[in-house]
């Protein structure tokens, strides 16, 4: 089939790629002509495992291009799909980007013979397919929908695993106007083994938020749990968290050996959730349910928990260096809000470098893939070093502060550290190191969870 995708960010970008491998031909839409053309040229904007070499597989094959034309290339297509971004402003969901695409994607369909469908992919919150895309789409088409065909299928790809989770999805979940736009998306992943699951478009929209919501409100419950576990003598959350997951419902055993589900990572205390989904949308779940005279207290309450979960980071680390940093050297290993990504949006890193700078220190920052020149002006213009190598950033530094589990840094021994710091001292904002290694060695560790 031949599709159009719009927007090239993850999601965009992501999906055109992979829906060309599966055989489709595609033309993913942007509107910055120099991005785009590094796009053409096998360069994807961002970082994502996998993705330069998928993207310049497809372009070998021309099976897949950038342009920036939307209406021509919507003309060339069976199908659009909307990935474009929906942050949230003012704590509540921002649709201007998707008022814009549908009125180019109506304008697009107002002149076209075929039957064409229109994918909502970007996140949006319930009855926002309906009340606001429809009714643009029909306005500057002049057709009602069903003569073209509308469907909402919310994006479950996982930064860091993207393209995998894009060609082998655990499920597709298609919100379908009538049956034959549901129908017609379906094909779209005819070759794919998944399920897929119809429903109708507002719940469509709502399983995304659930999903989301559940997995930022399993994380702020660890933190809770981490909170008070700081407090008590001799407990460490970490064992907690070995104790809790050994529960055959959360790690069930099958023939004899233990299966660790992914779900795991999200019922574990940290740092706090960031990135480009989990803020963004347990924040417009809110105030969409306010708008409804719902009060979501869970929800709420894990956004209020993890608001002010990276400031703990800064609470162990004045104890450990006796109550001020002023003028200390503090190197910050972790700029993304995970591994495997460049997604720097929300990272709790960039609340702990505002407090550290509020407070006077000198702060390094290392991270593998977040470098100077990709990050956003507003954090490249902060007064931090950004280093190249995480000995750069740790070298005479007075503590150490991990806020990503990047590889890298899981490898990291004490050996490292008490080498090229001048006070070893770390936070381990992850727990990824081994508490009795690094106490052993004369290291002063302090971590998420640990009373000490
Ligand atoms: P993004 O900000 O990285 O990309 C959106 C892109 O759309 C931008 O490059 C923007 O320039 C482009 N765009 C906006 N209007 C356009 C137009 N009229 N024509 C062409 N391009 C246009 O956002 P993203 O992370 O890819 O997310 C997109 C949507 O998918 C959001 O609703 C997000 O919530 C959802 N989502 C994201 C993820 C994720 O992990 N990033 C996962 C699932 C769902």
């Amino acid at each position: 089939m031949k599709v159009t995708v719009i927007g090239t960010g993850y999601v965009g970008l992501v999906t055109g790629v992979t829906l060309s491998t599966l055989g489709h031909k595609v033309i993913c839409v942007g509107r910055d002509k120099i991005k785009v053309g590094k796009i053409n040229q096998g360069i994807p904007p961002f970082y994502e495992p996998g993705l330069d070499s998928i993207l310049k597989n497809a372009l070998m094959k021309k099976k897949f291009r950038g342009s920036v034309h939307l209406q021509k290339s919507v003309k060339e297509s069976d199908i659009s799909i909307i990935a474009v971004g929906t942050p949230t402003v003012n704590s509540k969901i921002d649709l201007s980007q998707i008022r814009e695409a549908a009125k180019q994607l109506g304008r697009a369909l107002k002149d076209k013979k075929s039957y064409h469908l229109v994918i909502v992919k970007s996140t949006v919150v319930p009855m926002t397919t309906e009340k606001v895309i429809k009714p643009i789409l029909e306005k500057y088409s002049k057709k009602p929908a069903g003569e073209f065909g509308l469907v909402m299928s919310p994006e479950f790809l996982r930064e860091g695993a993207a393209i995998e989770d894009a060609l082998k999805p655990d499920r597709i979940v298609i919100g379908q106007h009538d049956n034959k736009s549901g129908k017609t998306c379906s094909s779209l992943y005819k070759d794919l083994k998944t399920r897929i699951f119809f429903t109708n478009l507002s719940t469509a929209e709502m399983i995304k938020y659930t999903a989301n919501s559940l997995l930022a409100t399993l994380i702020s419950f660890a933190n809770e749990i981490a909170r008070v576990s700081e407090k008590v003598e001799g407990v460490d959350v970490v064992d907690i968290w070995r104790g809790v997951h050994l529960d055959k419902r959360l790690s069930p055993i099958k023939a004899g050996r233990r299966i660790q589900p992914e779900l795991l990572s999200y019922i574990f205390s940290g740092p706090g959730y960031g990135g480009s989904c989990f803020p963004k949308d347990t924040k417009a779940l809110i105030s969409f349910a306010n708008g409804l005279g719902e009060e979501t207290k869970l929800i709420k309450s894990g956004v209020a928990i993890n608001k002010t979960q990276p400031e703990r980071i800064i609470r162990l680390l004045k104890s450990a260096l006796g109550g001020t940093i002023k003028n200390l050297k503090i190197a910050v290993l972790g700029l993304t809000f995970k591994p495997d990504t460049d997604d720097i949006r929300d990272s709790p890193a960039f609340v702990v470098i505002e407090n550290l700078l509020k407070e006077g220190a000198k702060v390094f920052c290392h991270d593998p893939k977040a470098y100077k020149e990709s990050v956003p002006k507003k954090i490249s213009d902060l007064p931090i070093k950004l280093v190249k190598l995480p000995q750069e950033a740790v070298k005479n530094s007075d503590a150490t502060i991990i806020i990503t589990s990047w590889k890298e840094y899981v490898k990291l021994t004490p050996v490292f550290f008490k080498k090229h710091m001048k006070r070893p001292v770390v936070i381990d904002g992850r727990r990824i190191y081994d508490k009795s290694a690094f106490l052993s060695a004369g290291i002063t560790y302090k971590g998420i969870g640990l009373c000490n």
